[in-house]
């Protein structure tokens, strides 16, 4: 019986890829200084899956920015921009591609799936000349062949590559992806031959899409490209490699009759209908790499229960054929428990990271094959029951709140257009209003201040006095350039989830729990292991302070339910729904008292609202559903004059747009300021939108200041599609990451480019 992992992180335990490529790229270190980091890192990761037992160890899972941008490589698929003149792709094109350089910009960044890794997206016309470019698969592959450790070769699969390219600049409406499979096959094929030649005797396709909604071209497609292959694949085993949702029927179809492959993966883990599609048929002699393991969260495996599922399986693939495995690659788990040093014990041992998965992965492989390991089993036997029983994970009064919730609806009892006439008595604002969305620049010496409280190095009331120092000035600031909705800047907060997470019980936080989300970045998710509750106001006192500074309305700033699930690792004991309608309730809490302290205009940031919606489109309106929800639930007990805001990141919800309607915020402000035709295309179809609604007028991404013309010109454009009445001014996000150099004559402009109009309109 044998075990097989779909790749591994490699950011390092400690994040020491992060660290060696940030002092490269600051000339602070050598290209060799960073090649032997890397080079340590795989082998040690290659080192511990071979101790581990596991057969099927990975290679070429190791980027040193992206693995999409791997493949780009290899396929000499540089755009003509970065200047390459042939040859084996360096560091310099690379990283060029990946981060841009003094003159020209990086590459498309965009969101892997429905993760928080982020891809370089392929940018392909139809005159990209293909070549082999880039020999990294394989020497990966013979590195570790030197290490004693025979791996199998991980490829993005070609058609996966192309559904996630772009059509070049210019021929965006016209080009098909596709067409370019013929283009792209022979390189394959040269890589192919080559890892044959060095002795490898399996491949690994990751074709990913496979599990999205894909119509039957693009299906085709599949059988196109692996049967070109069939013969460059010949006396190699083949591993076509899914994951991140439930197959659609159709494509499992097409895959499981593809010529010359040999093993299929799947993710076992999302979705439980790809299991009902195996034991309804398999194709006869092929290998079931059964992806039992998560890799996509921090919970212990439940081995007795993948165990079952895996004994399930072996009837129908036969105990030959059957490879146990992760759900995809563990690239989206955090490293190793190992380091996590304060975390509590008992909820450390509910806990597995990537390393610890190796080890189920290993032991499950073992336990089918007859060797179980008692003692093992039983020890996780045990934190499964401790999870399930610990009086820190359940709090009856929470569940039972939460459950009553289901079913029924929850919304304010006046509409959207008779509520903002109550409001407007009472806040009394011009037209075309002015705000921030809430974040201003977080200073070095914020940064320190935070950081010495935290390690009680200095005292409360001196924290207090900094903050609210702080504050004042962003407050005066605000005054000064005549900004009508004010906001106190959020100088206390180091993260927009991990404020919340703190103050919330049922969350933990790790040491070292880092999951790559692009190039060196990193985030480390806040763990919601147990029942969320608020024990005691989280923001009304930095709220009422700053309010209490100003006679101009302060908004209060909160991050929404769904935004602090998605950025979190989520318990798997319960579907997701139920803990977001919980941490719902804390966050409504927590609206209720801010006003009854008196703040009138209260935002409640849904930023990650979009990157939750399910792959599958079957599964969409369920989510969309139970998370318009849950915002609604958190306001739907103000009264009429209190106004409720909302954030998103992200202006390409033409296709969520009634669900954003749906949840009735009284005004949305959103990013916009990179796509603005995108966002207005919504209105000018005819969408009706009565609420108050802010497009940003400048993007925040970018250190450039833009003057009052463009500003008017980009709200002029918005005043052609939407009413003059419900526009609102302000900036695409928060000002966190901008110096005060840029924030103030950025701001200066906005608020005179909206003076302007209000004199026009
Ligand atoms: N209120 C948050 C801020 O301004 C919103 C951040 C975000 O949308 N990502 O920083
Ligand atoms: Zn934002």
């Amino acid at each position: 019986m044998s075990s097989h992992i779909v790749g591994y992180p490699r950011m390092g335990p400690k994040r020491e890829l992060k660290f060696a490529l940030e002092s490269f790229w600051d000339k602070k270190s050598s290209a060799e200084d960073l090649q032997k980091v890397a080079a340590d890192l795989r082998a040690s990761i290659w080192k511990q899956m071979f101790d581990a037992g596991i057969k099927y160890i990975p290679s070429n899972t190791f980027s040193y920015y992206d693995q999409v941008l791997d493949a780009t490589a290899m396929l000499g698929a540089v755009p003509p921009r970065y200047g390459w003149n042939g040859g084996e792709i360096g560091f310099d094109v690379y990283f060029s591609m990946a981060r841009g350089n003094a003159s020209v910009p990086a590459m498309e960044m965009t969101k892997w799936f429905d993760t928080n890794y982020h891809f370089i997206v392929p940018e392909l016309g139809p005159d990209v000349k293909f070549s082999y470019a880039s020999h990294k698969a394989v020497t990966e592959y013979k590195e570790a062949k030197a290490l004693g450790v025979d791996t199998i070769p991980v490829l993005i699969g070609p058609v996966s590559y192309l559904l996630l390219s772009k059509p070049a600049k210019g021929v965006e409406k016209t080009f098909s992806l596709l067409s370019l499979l013929d283009k792209i096959l022979p390189v394959y094929k040269e890589v192919i031959s080559e890892l044959k030649a060095a002795g490898a005797s399996w491949i690994q396709f990751d074709e990913p899409t496979a599990v999205l909604d894909l119509d039957s071209h693009k299906l085709q497609a599949f059988t196109a490209a692996y049967s070109e292959l069939e013969s460059t694949l010949s006396g190699l085993n083949v591993l076509i490699e899914t994951y991140f949702a439930d197959i659609p029927a159709e494509a499992y179809k097409t895959l499981t009759s593809l010529k010359g492959v040999t093993a299929y993966g799947f993710d076992l883990v999302r979705g439980s209908k790809t299991l009902d599609l195996i034991k309804a048929d398999f194709p006869k002699d092929k290998y079931l790499f059964a992806g039992v393991v998560d890799g996509r969260n921090i919970w212990a495996n439940d081995l007795a229960a993948s165990l079952n599922t895996l004994q399930a399986i072996e009837s129908v693939v036969g105990k030959d054929k059957l490879v146990v495995s992760t759900s995809c690659s563990l690239l989206h788990t955090a490293v190793d428990l190992v380091n996590e040093t304060k975390l509590d014990k008992e909820i450390k041992s509910w806990l597995a990271f990537a390393a610890q998965k190796v080890v189920e992965v290993n032991a499950l492989a073992k336990a089918l094959g007859g060797q179980k390991d008692e003692a093992f089993f039983s020890a996780n036997a045990a934190a499964q029951a401790s999870r399930k029983s610990s009086p820190r994970v359940t709090n009856e009064a929470v569940q039972k709140a939460a459950a009553a919730l289901k079913g029924s609806d929850h919304r304010r009892a006046t509409d959207v257009s008779a509520r903002l006439d109550a409001q407007q008595k009472k806040l009394n604002l011009p037209i075309l209003p002015t705000t921030t969305i809430g974040s201003f620049p977080q200073t070095l010496e914020l940064r320190r201040v935070r950081r010495e409280y935290k390690a009680n190095k200095i005292s409360e009331d001196d924290y207090v006095k900094a903050i609210k120092e702080e504050i004042s000035k962003v407050v005066k600031l605000q005054e000064e350039l005549d900004i009508d909705v004010l906001v106190h800047g959020e100088p206390e907060r180091n993260d927009m989830v991990e404020y919340f997470g703190e103050q919330l019980s049922g969350f933990v936080f790790t040491v070292n729990g880092w999951v790559q989300s692009y190039g060196s970045r990193c985030v480390k998710p806040p763990i919601i292991y147990g029942d969320v509750s608020r024990p005691k106001p989280m923001t009304v006192f930095w709220s009422s302070a700053a309010q209490s500074m100003t006679a101009r309305p302060m908004k209060g700033m909160l991050t929404g339910p769904v935004t602090i699930l998605n950025w979190s690792f989520v318990r798997n004991d319960q579907p997701r729904f139920e803990t977001c309608y919980q941490i719902a309730l804390a966050i409504k809490d927590e609206v209720e008292d801010l006003e009854k302290a008196g703040i009138n205009v209260i935002q409640i940031d849904e930023a990650a609202l979009r990157e939750g919606l399910p792959l599958r489109k079957s599964e969409q309106a369920f989510y969309l559903e139970w998370a318009v929800h849950s915002f609604r639930i958190t306001n739907c007990g103000v009264q009429d004059a209190t106004q409720i805001h909302t954030h998103m990141c992200y202006s390409n919800f033409n296709d969520i747009i009634h669900s954003i309607i749906d949840m009735d915020a009284d005004v949305i402000t959103i990013e916009n300021s990179r796509s603005d035709e995108k966002l207005l295309s919504v209105f000018r179809e005819g969408v009706k939108y009565g609420a108050g609604i802010g497009p940003g007028v400048y993007d925040i991404h970018s250190p450039r200041i833009p003057s009052v013309e463009e500003i008017a010109d980009r709200i002029n454009k918005m005043l052609a599609v939407l009413e003059k009445n419900i526009l609102w001014v302000n900036p695409d996000c928060g000002l966190k990451t901008r110096k005060y150099g840029e924030v103030k004559p950025a701001l200066q402009n906005m608020v005179a480019a909206a003076k302007l109009l209000r004199t026009q309109l």
